[in-house]
C-alpha cells in the first residue's frame, strides 16, 4: 500500500474543495483492511468513495483510505431474481449500465447518480421515485474495532428516508467491502415520477424498456443538474423535510404553492428546493459559493470557495428556511 502523506483531496471530492488530508492510502484488496488501524496509528479513519456527497469542511486529520475494491460477482439467481455481489469501489453507474446491458431491472431509476457501490446503502441513494434499499440484499462491512467482517441483512441496514445505519449506529465504525443486490430478469417499470413519463414521450420511446427508462432518466438529469466536472456540487446540500400534516395545513394558510407529497396519514415531504426558493437564495451568489440558478438545493463552488465558506452558506439557509417556515432543514452531505 502506497501510503501518502499531507496531499491535497481536491481531485477526490466533487464540490472541489481544496483541503490536505495528513494521511492517504488506495486499498483494491479486502486483505489489506487488517492493516489500516495501525496504520491510522489511533488517528479517525475517513472511507472516501467519489467524494460526490462530502464537504470538506476542514483539512482532514486522519488517513483518507479511497476504496478501489473491483468486482461484480453472480451469486444466486432463480427463474425470478439474479442476486449480484458487487465490490464497493465499483463506480454506480456502471453498475447501473452492466445491469441493463445483462437485462436486469430494479435500479434503471438510479442511472447517473454519481458515486461508488459502497455509498450506496450508506444514504440509501434514491431518484425518481425509487430507492436503493428495494434491490439491496445484504451488505457486508468490515468492522475497523473487532477487526472482522459482518453482513447485514436489508432489514438491519435500518434504511429510512436518505438514511440508514451506516449514517447512525455504524458511523465511522465500518468500512462497506460488498453490497448484494437483488435485481429482477423481468423488470417492473417505474415510470409514475412526473418528468419520466413526458422525458419518454419526447423521446418517441414506443415500447418501454430499463434502457428506455435509464435513457429518459439520464436525460432529465443531465439537463438539471450541474456536472461536477464543469462547476463544483455535491448534488442536493439539504434532505427534503418531512412535516406533521398539521404544520403543513397552518403554512398551506399562507402559502397557497406549497407543493407537497403525503408520506403517510399524518405527515407530508416538503420539496426542501421550494423553500429555499421562497426564501430568495435560488441563484445567489456570496464569495466563490452559491446556490445553483436553475436547482436551490445544490450549492455550489465557483472555483476557490473553502469548505468553510460553504458551510456558512448553508447556515443562513437553514436558518431563513427555519424563520420563515418553522422547518429544520437538515444537511444530506457528510461534513469531514
Ligand atoms: P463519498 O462522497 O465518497 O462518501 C459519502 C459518505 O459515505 C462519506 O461519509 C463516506 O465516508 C461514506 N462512505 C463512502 N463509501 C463508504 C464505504 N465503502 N464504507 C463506509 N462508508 C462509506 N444522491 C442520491 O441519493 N440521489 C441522487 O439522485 C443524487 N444525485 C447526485 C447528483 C450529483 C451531481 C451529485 C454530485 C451527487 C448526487 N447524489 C445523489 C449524492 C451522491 O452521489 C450519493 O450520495 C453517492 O452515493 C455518494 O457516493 P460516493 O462514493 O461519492 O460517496
Ligand atoms: P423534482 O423532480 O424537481 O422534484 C422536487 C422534489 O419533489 C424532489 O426532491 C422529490 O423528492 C419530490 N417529488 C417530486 N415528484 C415526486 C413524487 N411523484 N413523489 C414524491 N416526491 C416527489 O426533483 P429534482 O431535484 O429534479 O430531482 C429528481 C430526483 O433526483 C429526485 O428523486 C431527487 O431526490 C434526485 N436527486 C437527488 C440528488 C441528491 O444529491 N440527493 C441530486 C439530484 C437529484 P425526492 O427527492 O424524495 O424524490
Amino acid at each position: 500500500m502506497d501510503l501518502q502523506y499531507n496531499i491535497s483531496l481536491k481531485p477526490y471530492n466533487t464540490f472541489g474543495i481544496d483541503v490536505a488530508a495528513s494521511a492517504f492510502v488506495t486499498i483494491d484488496d479486502e486483505d489489506q483492511l487488517a492493516q489500516l488501524t495501525d496504520l491510522a496509528k489511533g488517528k479517525k479513519i475517513y472511507v472516501l468513495g467519489g467524494g460526490s456527497n462530502i464537504l470538506l469542511a476542514h483539512p482532514v486529520d486522519g488517513l483518507v483510505v479511497q476504496n478501489k475494491l473491483k468486482g461484480i460477482a453472480l451469486v444466486k439467481e432463480d427463474d425470478a431474481h439474479v442476486w449480484l455481489q458487487v465490490q464497493a469501489g465499483e463506480v454506480w453507474h456502471e453498475l447501473v449500465l452492466y445491469a441493463i446491458e445483462h437485462g436486469y431491472g430494479g435500479i434503471e431509476n438510479l442511472a447517473l447518480i454519481p458515486g461508488t457501490v459502497g455509498a450506496t446503502p450508506m444514504q440509501n441513494i434514491g431518484a425518481y421515485g425509487v430507492e436503493a434499499r428495494e434491490t439491496i440484499d445484504s451488505v457486508m462491512a468490515w468492522n475497523w474495532k473487532k477487526k472482522e467482517l459482518v453482513t447485514y441483512t436489508n432489514a438491519q441496514c435500518a434504511f429510512g428516508y436518505r438514511d440508514s445505519i451506516f449514517k447512525n449506529a455504524l458511523k465511522d465504525k465500518v468500512f462497506i467491502t460488498s453490497v448484494t443486490y437483488k435485481l429482477n430478469k423481468v423488470p417492473r417499470f417505474n415510470t409514475s415520477y412526473g418528468a419520466i413519463t413526458e422525458q419518454l414521450e419526447a423521446m418517441g420511446v414506443k415500447e418501454l424498456s430499463i434502457q428506455a427508462i435509464a435513457d429518459a432518466v439520464i436525460a432529465i438529469r443531465t439537463s438539471k443538474l450541474p456536472n461536477p466536472a464543469v462547476i463544483g456540487n455535491a448534488g442536493s446540500f439539504f434532505k427534503n423535510p418531512t412535516i406533521t400534516k398539521k404544520h403543513y395545513e397552518e403554512l398551506l394558510q399562507t402559502n397557497e404553492q406549497i407543493p407537497s407529497y403525503p408520506v403517510s396519514d399524518t405527515h407530508i415531504k416538503v420539496p426542501a428546493g421550494w423553500l429555499i426558493e421562497q426564501c430568495g437564495w435560488k441563484g445567489h451568489k456570496e464569495g466563490q459559493t452559491g446556490v445553483h440558478a436553475k436547482q436551490a438545493l445544490v450549492l455550489v463552488n465557483y472555483g476557490k470557495a473553502t469548505g468553510e465558506e460553504v458551510w456558512q452558506l448553508s447556515q443562513k439557509i437553514v436558518d431563513s428556511v427555519h424563520e420563515r417556515f418553522g422547518i429544520e432543514l437538515e444537511r444530506e452531505v457528510q461534513v469531514w
